[in-house]
């Protein structure tokens, strides 16, 4: 197990108590708003007044209080105009509103709530039941928004989980992650930085692995912790030197930190940072359980890369023993099996497509007498060169070239027919003319010479692909019987009245 130093552990600060509420006073009658003044003035609440119902609109749109006294009755706009335009505008829509009026008659009362106040208290009230009507309506309304803030949250946290499940890579899911804290927790930057192990340095103990704002601190260079911390720069003579140091260097006023965790092992560190001096409130609650999904989604793409090493090692693995499989070991062209896969498939091919194809068939003429002449090895040298030679003459990427057995070859040309295969062939032996290799046991040359047997068909379903084989043989040991040195193309089966052609 990874075990970083653990810098000194700042306790959480308790979140500053919010603003005061703040409450607008509407009434008309400058001695009714002395009164309440007075009365209200006693308490924490902030105080706003307005003295017409057109000026409690514009105060309220300014100033957005907590709570609304409204006087009922007033000359020009009365109480319940007021009520309904309040309600009418979205940014108004929620303020808790409590009507104040001396009059008694229901109409007004029930007027009142259906225009959406939530209480109503008449003139002349009781001091301290107006204070608790008032606590309790400020009270509801934050329980209200908590509610409404915390649905907010949770869908988001939803859709981060979300995101980062959704992925296997390490590095998508790392910015989904980033992505949802900088929302969520409404962020200037976050940051994931992966512990390195091993004895690095200070200054390399860490690799940024993502940020939220795309620009990563010239030196990352902060102590290490395990459990979640707040920082802060106000705190700076609590703090190890090297944090102190890194919220200074990367412009962060406040720092929530969580570690992220590997079963056991320390991974590295969630860096939440803020530019502003923060009052810390639920930051960490909410960073914990995408820290804890975090954990478990990059615990899964750790495992996924595993799996993918090792299937990546396999298919190399396959692909080295199925190129070996189809090569012949001693001339390194394709072998019989390389043949026979080939063949199937440009015989298949010119089925479908209904083109020509050839096959040539080579031997290499009285190479037992070289053998007996040169010995083995020599000879195995011969056949080295020789498949060096074929495999040159063919010009197209299709054409496939093998040892067919012994001192026997075969190429397989698509889309070609007997005069392109005529050209094939020559050029082989011209090659082999070229390279004049000396072969005194011969008995018609001074060199080394080869025989070919060329077969072209177009294919139809009736034919047997072995047929074109046995062709190109019997052609080969036609152009052996007349000598050798030479090509004999056999006459063609596909073609009425076609007859074996010499060279
Ligand atoms: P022909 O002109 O009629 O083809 O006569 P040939 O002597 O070439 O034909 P034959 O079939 O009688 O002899 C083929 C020889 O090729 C015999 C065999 O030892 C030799 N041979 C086959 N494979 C190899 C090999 O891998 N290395 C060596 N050195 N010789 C081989
Ligand atoms: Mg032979
Ligand atoms: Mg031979």
């Amino acid at each position: 197990m990874t075990t970083p130093p653990t810098s000194c552990i700042i306790p959480e600060p308790s979140p500053l108590a919010e603003a005061n509420p703040l409450i607008l006073v509407v009434d008309d009658v400058a001695a009714n708003l002395r009164i309440l003044r007075s009365l209200l003035g006693q308490t924490n609440y902030r105080l706003s007044f307005a003295s017409s119902g057109q000026q409690a609109l514009e105060r309220a749109q300014a100033a957005h209080p907590d709570l609304i006294l409204l006087d009922l009755m007033m000359p020009g706009m009365d109480g319940l105009e007021v009520c309904k335009r309040l309600k009418q505008d979205a940014q108004t829509a929620d303020i808790p509103i409590i009507f104040l009026t001396a009059s008694q008659e229901i109409e007004h009362v029930v007027d009142a709530f259906q225009e959406g106040a939530v209480d109503y208290v008449t003139k002349p009230f009781r001091a301290q039941e107006l204070l608790v009507r008032i606590k309790t309506h400020l009270d509801l309304t934050q329980l209200r928004q908590r509610a409404q803030r915390r649905a907010v949250q949770e869908e988001i946290l939803r859709q981060v989980v979300v995101g980062i499940h959704g992925s296997l890579d390490l590095k998508e899911i790392l910015n989904q992650a980033i992505a949802g804290i900088h929302v969520l927790l409404q962020a200037d930057r976050v940051l994931i930085c992966q512990h390195l192990s091993g004895d690095k340095p200070p200054g390399a103990q860490w690799q940024m692995v993502t940020s939220s704002s795309g620009e990563f601190p010239p030196e990352i260079k902060f102590a290490a912790t395990l459990t979640t911390q707040h920082l802060s720069v106000d705190d700076s003579e609590f703090l190890d030197p090297d944090d102190a140091l890194w919220l200074q260097e990367t412009q962060t006023a406040a720092e929530l930190r969580s570690p992220i965790f590997m079963g056991q092992d320390f991974w590295g560190t969630l860096l939440i940072q803020y530019q502003r001096p923060r009052c810390w409130g639920g930051e960490a609650a909410l960073a914990r359980p995408i820290v804890a999904q975090l954990e478990i989604a990059i615990h899964q793409a750790q495992l996924y890369r595993q799996l993918a090493d090792t299937v990546g090692q396999l298919e190399t693995v396959n692909h080295e023993l199925t190129r070996l499989s189809n090569l012949d070991g001693l001339t390194q062209i394709g072998n019989r099996r390389f043949f026979d896969t080939q063949f199937q498939q440009e015989w298949a091919r010119s089925l479908r497509e209904k083109q020509p194809l050839t096959v040539i068939l080579a031997d290499v003429d009285y190479f037992k007498n070289y053998n007996d002449t040169y010995g083995h090895l020599e000879g195995d040298r011969c056949l080295k060169i020789i498949a060096h030679v074929l495999g040159k003459a063919p010009r197209r990427t299709t054409d496939v070239v093998a040892r067919y057995g012994g001192e026997e070859f075969v190429m397989v040309l698509a889309n070609t027919d007997e005069t392109g295969a005529e050209h094939v062939a020559l050029r082989v032996q011209e090659l082999l003319h070229q390279l004049n290799l000396p072969h005194i046991s011969h008995q018609s040359s001074p060199c080394v010479t080869i025989s070919l047997g060329i077969a072209t068909a177009i294919p139809t379903q009736s034919m047997h692909p072995m047929d074109l084989i046995d062709r190109a043989d019997k052609a080969l040991y036609q152009a052996k019987a007349d000598g050798r040195n030479r090509y004999k193309i056999a006459p063609r089966s596909d073609l009425d009245g076609a007859t074996a052609q010499e060279n």
